[in-house]
């Protein structure tokens, strides 16, 4: 493995026998590199790194076999993917055990995180891209099919890698491609083992997991044998893969990074909407792409709102995610951890500032920051300008709305966002002026699978999810048949 991820090892004491999916079959490599359980700082399994001759190997297989697979009725493919998902039912718990581990979340958050990825499955599989007939009259008939790209490169991140490899080998399958997949190196183990079961539900070659570092990734988006990358992970990463992928003009997806506001109105019920605003910014850690990160409060409710917010942070418990009652665990890695840590160190640093509760890593081993709520701060910080995915909450005054929508545009992100009012008519207005891809009412977080979900700006290209997310998993085909006017018979109308 390259660049980034941790260090290449060879340890006998850990956790071993994951292997890759390649051509249907578990696969290992010559060399392997640690998974770190983030809750501790120390690793505690081995994960086979692949080689470029391995990725040529699983872009071949997936190649022969999306011939076949394309030709599948759709019915059939469907029903190899519910196959799959009741496989990953049986297995919900193991999954999220090791998730717990290599991600850190709480063990009720980890099976959430699988069974919601199991309901977007089914979702996708409800979705429909028809045949659209465009054209029917005396010019002729024309219609727009969706035929499938061929091989599909995916990469995920490690925030929530289960919810993220699922929707990508879903929308590939369904319309038609194969997959080539790869996770994070911080968080490969449960994608390896959703390849595990994969092997026994789709043909040699249709579905390929891969772990490996950085450079498998660049790999991937050179490679001439790949169609399409549908990529989730950071704006900079996002940039190099679309750069990358130009040399063959592959297809790409982008699902980037957010910095998405929250606008609370004057006229809310502040102690209604505190656990929601919390949970929506410190869930996971504050590791979700379109968690609030910036949370824009009216002067009227500004002091009350933040006196709640702070009394939720006293009672949530912090801790490794296999502890009672935790709702909060650790920072997924110690570069995130670091980051979050010179964030907060920028932030200390700015006049006028006030750190609420946290502002600090709690002093026990592994990658634990007490959840921060930072108040009297505002745009020109890195805290509100940049993305900190972690636990920390910048909360910015505001008097007039429509001040604050612009504050809120004023990015180059725009993922989503969400306005709250007593007045939903007046809460809805607002969010329609959002640049997101996203604008919620009253509510913010998540992703539904019949709904198209991606960034405006620099938040990304393309959609997942929805008929639009399969439409990118697709390539539109006009098939036409012009009605061609009759020629007039010799010797009739046209003089010779
Ligand atoms: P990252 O960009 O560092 O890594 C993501 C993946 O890209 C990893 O698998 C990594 O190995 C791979 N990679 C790294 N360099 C590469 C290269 N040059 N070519 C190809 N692949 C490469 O992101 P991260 O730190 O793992 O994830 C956090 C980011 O992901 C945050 O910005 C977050 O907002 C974003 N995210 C976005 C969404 C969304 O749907 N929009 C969802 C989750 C996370």
């Amino acid at each position: 493995m390259s660049a980034a991820g941790p260090q290449r090892v060879r340890r006998l004491n850990m956790q071993q026998g994951f292997t890759h999916t390649i051509d249907g079959k578990g696969e290992g490599s010559a060399a392997s590199f640690e998974v770190i359980n983030p809750a501790t700082g120390v690793a505690f399994a081995l994960c086979p790194d692949a080689t470029h001759e391995q990725l040529d190997r699983a872009v071949a297989a997936a190649r022969r076999a999306f011939v076949a697979w394309r030709k599948l009725p759709l019915q059939q493919r469907c029903d190899a993917l519910r196959a799959f998902g009741a496989a990953v039912r049986t297995r919900v718990d193991e999954i999220a055990v090791l998730l717990t581990r290599e991600q850190g979340k709480p063990l009720q958050r980890a099976k959430e995180e699988v069974l919601r990825a199991l309901v977007n499955l089914d979702g996708i599989l409800a979705t429909r891209l028809e045949t659209e007939v465009v054209r029917d009259d005396a010019r002729g008939r024309a219609e727009l099919q969706h035929h499938p790209l061929g091989v599909i490169g995916a990469i995920t991140p490690w925030n929530v890698p289960v919810l993220l490899a699922m929707p990508k080998i879903a929308q590939a399958l369904v319309t038609g491609n194969a997959i080539v997949l790869k996770p994070s190196p911080y968080t490969p183990l449960t994608t390896l083992l959703l390849g595990e079961i994969a092997r026994e539900h789709f043909p040699p070659g249709v579905v390929n997991i891969l772990a490996g570092g950085n450079a498998f990734g660049g790999w991937m988006t050179e490679h001439p044998g790949i169609d399409k990358i549908s990529f989730t992970g950071s704006v900079a990463t996002g940039k190099r893969v679309m750069a990358s992928a130009a040399a063959t003009l592959k297809r790409v997806t982008l699902e980037l990074g957010g910095n998405d506001a929250a606008i609370v109105l004057d006229d809310v019920d502040v102690k209604a909407i505190a656990p929601k605003l919390f949970w929506a910014s410190f869930g996971n850690s504050g590791q979700i792409c379109q968690a609030i990160k910036r949370l824009y409060v009216h002067d009227a409710v500004y002091d009350e709102l933040c006196a709640a917010l702070v009394a939720i942070a006293g009672t949530v418990k912090v801790g490794e995610g296999f502890e009672d009652g935790v709702l909060i665990g650790p920072v997924q890695n110690r570069m995130q951890y670091e980051r979050v840590l010179e964030l907060l160190a920028d932030t200390k640093r700015q006049p006028g500032v006030r750190i609420l509760c946290g502002g600090d890593a709690l002093p026990r081993p592994g990658y634990f920051i007490a959840p921060t709520i930072v108040a009297d701060i505002a745009e020109g910080t890195r805290l509100v300008d940049e993305e900190p995915f972690g636990p920390v909450l910048p909360v910015i005054r505001f008097h007039d709305v429509d001040d604050a929508i612009r504050r809120a545009n004023d990015s180059r992100f725009g993922l989503a966002g969400s306005v709250w009012s007593a007045d939903e008519a007046r809460a809805k207005a607002a969010a329609e002026q959002l640049e997101v891809g996203t604008a919620w009412v009253n509510h913010h977080l998540g992703v539904e699978p019949d709904l198209p979900f991606g960034g405006f700006k620099e938040s990304g290209i393309g959609r997942e999810y929805g008929a639009d997310g399969l439409r990118h998993y697709s390539e539109i085909r006009v098939v036409s048949r012009p009605i061609i006017p009759a020629r007039p018979a010799v010797g009739q109308g046209a003089k010779a």
